[in-house]
Parts: C-alpha cells; sequence; structure tokens
C-alpha cells in the first residue's frame, strides 16, 4: 500500500522562510494567519490528508463510482464519510469571506491545504476543488441575492458545484457549443443540452450539486461572444434556504476511464432545466475565465500532487529494496545485496523528482501569494502587477507542472521494477490519475499557445517584462561567490528564453505557424526558468539561515542546497535544447500534405 506524509516542514520554510509571509499582514486576512495559525492548519491537514484521505485511494481506484439507473451515482466506500469530516473541519471555506461563513483565510492556505489532500487522493480532492473553483465564480460575477442564496452552503462544503463547459462536438472550442437557454417571463432561463466528460456531476455525498453551464441564449451571436454562464442547481432552493423541488438536470451515464477512477465524471443531460443568469448575457465565458483560470492552477498543482507522493513511495522502496552491489564498492556488508538507492541511476531519478517538486511547490506558492494581492491588497499598481503576473504564470503552471508530474509518476514507477507495473504498490495508480491533468482545464498544447499568441504581447509586454526584470534584478543582487552555482546557470536560461521571445517577435507575425510549432517549447523553457528562479531563492535564503542560525533545520538546508545544485547542473541544461527547437520554426513540421501521416 502507498504512503503519503504532507511536506509541512518545506511548506514552513517557504511561508516563513523564503516569502516572509508576515509581510502581507496588512492584507486581509493575512494578520489571522499568524505562523502559530499557520502551523496547527497544516498539521491538522496533514493528519486529515495521511489518516483519512489517503487510504481511500487505492479504494476509490478499485471501485469507481457507480450509476444507477435511477440517475444516482454512489462514490466508493468511505468517500461520503471523510467528504463530512471535510465539512466538519471547514476545509471547503477556509480561504471565503466571513460574511459567507468562510474563515477568509489568505488563499494560498486554501492552495497549501488542496496539496496536501489531492496528493493523498486525487480523485476525492476534486469534490472539493471544483467547488471552490465555483464559489470564486459566483463571489466574482453574481448578484447579492445570489451569492446569498449559494455560497454559506458551498463554503460549508454541504453542497458541491462544478463547471459545465464541453459537449460532445466542443471540447477546446467553445465558441461551437449548442446548449440553449430560452429566457422565461420571470428572468430565469429554461436551459436544454447535454454536457460531457462533467467532474462531480452527479454523486452522493452532499444535498444538493450546483451546476455551473456555459449556454447560449436564442437569438445570441455564433462564436464565443454568444455565450452566457448559467447557474443551475440540481435542486431548487426555498426561500429559507432549504433544498426543494428537483431541477430538470440529470446524469445520463458515467464514463469507463484511465485514472481518477473516484471522481464521477458524468454526461449531464439538461431538459428545459431552470437556470438562472451568471454575470452578464454574451459575456459568460468572462465568468467562467474566473473559474477556469483557479482550476488551471489547481490542476498545475494535482500534476506535483502526484508527483510528490509517487516520488515518497520511490525514496521508501529504494532505500529497502535488495540489488545488485554498489560499483564504488559494497555499502551494505551485512546484507546479501545493496540497496537500490546506492546505484547512480536510481539517484539520477529520484533526485530529478525532488529538485522538480520542490521548485513547483515554491512556483504554486509564490503564484498563490500573487492571487491575493490580486484580490485583497490595496495598492493597485501591486494588484495591477498580481493580475499581470497570474495571467503569464497561469498557462505555465498548468502545462508545466502536469506535464513534469506525469513524467516523474512514470519515473518514480521505474524505481520499482517490475513492482511498479502491478497493481499492489500502487505507482501505476499514480500514473493513471496524473494522466488526466495534462488534458482537462484545456490540453496543454492550448496552455502553451495560450501562453504564446495571449499572454506575452499583451499590453505591451507588460507582463513578460516585468518578470525578465525581475529575475534580472535577482541575478544582478546575487552575484558573489556562494551564489555563483545558482545564479549563473539561472542567467544563462534566463538569456535563453529572452532570445526565444525576441525570436517570436521577429518570426511569428510573418509565419503565425512559427509560434504554433514552438509554443510548447516555449512554455517548457519558460517553466524551466521559473523552477531556477525558485532554486535561486531557495539557495539564498538556506545560506542565509546556515549563516545565521538554522536553529535544528541545517540538515534540511544544506539538502537544499545540494538538491538546488543538482537542478542547475542536470534538469535545467534541457533550456538549450528548447531554445534550438523553437528556432528552428514550422517548416519541416508543416511540410507534409495530411494525408502523408
Ligand atoms: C476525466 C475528465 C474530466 C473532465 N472534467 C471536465 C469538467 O468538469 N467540465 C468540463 O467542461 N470539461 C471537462 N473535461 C473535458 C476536458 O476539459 C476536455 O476534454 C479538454 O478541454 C479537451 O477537449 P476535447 O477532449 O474535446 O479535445 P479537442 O478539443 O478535440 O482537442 C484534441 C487535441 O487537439 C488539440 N487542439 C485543439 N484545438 C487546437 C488548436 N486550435 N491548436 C492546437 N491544438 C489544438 C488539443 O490540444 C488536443 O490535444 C474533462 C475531461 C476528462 C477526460
Amino acid at each position: 500500500m502507498p504512503t503519503y506524509k504532507a511536506p509541512v516542514e518545506d511548506v514552513k520554510f517557504l511561508l516563513n522562510d523564503v516569502f516572509h509571509m508576515e509581510r502581507y499582514g496588512n492584507m486581509p486576512g493575512f494578520a489571522d494567519a499568524s505562523p502559530d495559525v499557520v502551523a496547527a492548519i497544516l498539521e491538522e491537514a496533514a493528519k486529515f490528508a495521511e489518516e483519512v484521505v489517503t487510504p481511500l485511494n487505492r479504494v476509490g481506484d478499485l471501485e469507481s463510482c457507480t450509476r444507477h439507473p435511477d440517475g444516482s451515482v454512489t462514490t466508493p466506500k468511505g468517500f461520503k464519510e471523510a467528504y463530512r469530516q471535510m465539512i466538519d473541519g471547514g476545509w471547503v471555506g477556509i480561504s471565503v469571506p466571513t460574511e459567507y461563513g468562510g474563515q477568509g483565510l489568505p488563499a494560498t492556505m486554501t492552495t497549501i491545504v488542496s496539496e496536501f489532500i489531492a496528493s493523498a487522493n486525487l480523485a476525492f480532492s476534486m469534490y472539493s476543488g471544483l467547488t471552490q473553483g465555483a464559489i470564486a465564480a459566483i463571489l466574482h460575477h453574481a448578484s447579492p441575492a445570489q451569492k446569498q442564496t449559494y455560497l454559506p452552503k458551498m463554503t460549508t462544503g454541504e453542497w458541491t458545484g462544478t463547471m459545465n463547459l464541453t459537449e460532445p462536438h466542443c471540447g477546446t472550442d467553445l465558441g461551437m457549443l449548442r446548449t440553449k437557454a430560452v429566457p422565461q417571463s420571470d428572468g430565469s432561463y429554461k436551459i436544454t443540452g447535454t454536457k460531457i466528460f462533467i467532474s462531480a456531476g452527479e454523486h452522493d455525498m452532499t444535498e444538493n450539486i450546483i451546476h455551473l453551464v456555459l449556454a447560449r441564449i436564442e437569438g445570441a451571436p455564433q462564436g464565443v461572444k454568444g455565450i452566457s454562464l448559467f447557474i443551475v442547481p440540481k435542486f431548487f432552493v426555498n426561500a429559507d434556504g432549504s433544498v426543494g423541488a428537483r431541477n430538470g438536470v440529470m446524469c445520463g451515464s458515467i464514463e469507463h476511464k484511465m485514472g481518477i477512477h473516484g471522481n464521477s465524471t458524468c454526461v449531464m443531460n439538461y431538459d428545459n432545466a431552470t437556470g438562472w443568469l451568471l454575470g452578464e448575457a454574451n459575456k459568460g465565458l468572462n465568468a467562467m475565465f474566473t473559474m477556469m483560470n483557479e482550476a488551471r492552477l489547481a490542476v498545475g498543482l494535482q500534476g506535483l500532487t502526484q508527483s510528490e507522493v509517487a516520488y515518497q513511495n520511490a525514496a521508501n522502496y529504494a532505500r529497502d529494496r535488495l540489488q545488485g552491489r554498489s560499483i564504488s564498492g559494497v555499502k551494505a556488508p551485512d546484507k546479501p545485496a545493496d540497496p537500490i538507492i546506492v546505484h547512480p541511476d536510481i539517484r539520477r531519478v529520484l533526485m530529478s523528482i525532488k529538485s522538480c517538486n520542490e521548485a513547483a511547490r515554491t512556483l504554486v506558492l509564490w503564484t498563490a501569494l500573487r492571487a491575493d494581492i490580486q484580490r485583497r491588497s490595496d495598492d493597485e499598481k501591486a494588484r495591477q502587477a498580481a493580475e499581470d503576473h497570474m495571467g503569464l504564470l497561469t498557462p505555465v503552471i498548468k502545462g508545466m507542472l502536469s506535464d513534469t508530474g506525469f513524467a516523474n509518476t512514470v519515473a518514480a514507477q521505474q524505481v520499482f521494477g517490475g513492482h511498479g507495473y502491478i497493481g499492489e504498490h500502487g505507482m501505476e495508480q499514480f500514473v493513471r490519475d496524473a494522466r488526466i491533468t495534462m488534458i482537462y482545464e484545456g490540453a496543454n498544447g492550448i496552455q502553451a499557445l495560450d501562453l504564446v499568441v495571449r499572454k506575452l504581447g499583451r499590453d505591451g509586454g507588460r507582463a513578460i517584462t516585468a518578470f525578465f526584470n525581475e529575475v534580472s534584478a535577482f541575478v544582478k543582487a546575487n552575484g558573489d561567490e556562494a551564489m555563483k552555482p545558482y545564479v549563473a546557470p539561472l542567467a544563462e536560461a534566463l538569456a535563453q528564453l529572452q532570445q526565444a521571445t525576441m525570436w517570436f517577435m521577429q518570426n511569428a507575425m510573418k509565419q503565425p505557424d512559427n509560434a504554433g510549432a514552438g509554443s510548447s517549447d516555449y512554455l517548457h523553457l519558460f517553466g524551466l526558468v521559473a523552477l531556477a528562479y525558485m532554486w535561486a531563492q531557495m539557495a539564498k535564503t538556506a545560506q542565509d539561515k546556515l549563516k545565521n542560525g538554522a536553529n535544528g533545520s541545517e540538515e534540511r538546508m544544506k539538502a537544499k542546497l545540494v538538491t538546488g545544485k543538482f537542478f542547475m547542473e542536470r534538469v535545467l541544461p534541457e533550456s538549450a535544447a528548447h531554445l534550438k527547437r523553437i528556432t528552428t520554426g514550422a517548416d519541416t513540421m508543416m511540410a507534409l500534405p495530411a494525408d502523408a501521416f
């Protein structure tokens, strides 16, 4: 059985020592998140994830969800009870404003708790994860009355939320969607259509499910400019807030899929269902983007979570499994063979994953803090800069962390040899579960296009220029001998990223396929630079702590310095290959006619 240990000390290091969370004390909610309070939340969340949620991961995988003839869906054994504990612990709404029953804590805290729970059980985590996205969309776009109707019960987790975009003939290209909305005299709409692949569309864990549904109002323009967003509850909500009659929405079937078996992936049939407009008519994508951007960051985080739990199990296995002798001399003479962790090739795998995971967590928290600034700061300039950062980094985090997360689960599986391929150790489940993160919330090819085609040039390149300036300033300020192993490779990769950006400016306008042909490489090049920048910051902090008294964390700080150096020496050099591919352009990629494939 696989195990999971939440990285509580690592998170504390990042919040307290690298990012100095106390600096943000003037923003709403941050004063309440003192180091003691944060430590207590982390301990409790870790306990819940490790003891309650982890044991259900394999159960969910083996049992899956079951749809019954009446359209109801039963989740795997134990999910309902664990979800009840999620409600009792108040985990869903820790960052929701107190006026809707939340605790008003920084969104960064939700990100951390989400990491722990999703590492423990990705399928289980999605029920509350989607609810948090739906809460965000309602908070930012709904009317005061709608907020009062839906948010309190969603904040406690008593009602879950879903996002309904995909239809059989339209996934990426939402402009083609057909679900229609017919206005009624009372201001509501009748929604009719079929949505597919709807995560947590139906289940038995809560008394109501609040669907956010994209549809086209009769007579609205074709394409994305005619799409509106609707709130469609499974059960109507009575004036006193209680659950009333059933609405016209049913789960038609559930998918049998590669992974995340414990999460119900539903075909949802809307048959004259009553819905209410959320935000403005024909601006539905704008409102849905609030949810999608939250979800994209969450999916990037999901990539990290599967990489982390797979890594932990691979490291444990490598310490125990006895095979062969070390090529540099016997290391365990009392045993019939050395543990495989002595072999450089096993080290290569473990160090690669470890160095990616620790930087990925840093990147996620750095961005989560920016999300808090964007929403909570009273400084307009800071809010604008944070918004720029979020726009630029969202596709990078989604694409890079899910691609590397999946690759890392495969690498961790390799540490188990044949034992990784069979079910017992759970490694093949991590591989299967991680795979979806590269696909949903916009397949990674689309994230790369979003980055290159939409985000780079936006506002005259303001966001990318700010990123370049920030990393360059760090490099300049930390040119001392001790920091050289970190900042010299970072500076080199940054120059490559700048060169790639310039190349697009010069070559993508005249030949647009050049942008598409290089976009995935660009996203990965960007991701490598961002992760390297995270390592440079961690290295600086670790060096400072070792100099000024590390208070018992000496070994961890030394390990940080070694792991960061490994990343610079062994992972970052991929940047050169990405640059080379980008500057090759689209010619050979696009030369053959379609029927030559
Ligand atoms: C388990 C699971 C859960 C899901 N949960 C939800 C959910 O809760 N709600 C929801 O609404 N949807 C959900 N989805 C749907 C998911 O978001 C879509 O599958 C995804 O967005 C891709 O759409 P598609 O499958 O139609 O692929 P397509 O859009 O057909 O794309 C196929 C391939 O072509 C590429 N492609 C498409 N257009 C372009 C282009 N212009 N340029 C370059 N490449 C392009 C894509 O990157 C992809 O690789 C889920 C899917 C799964 C499998």
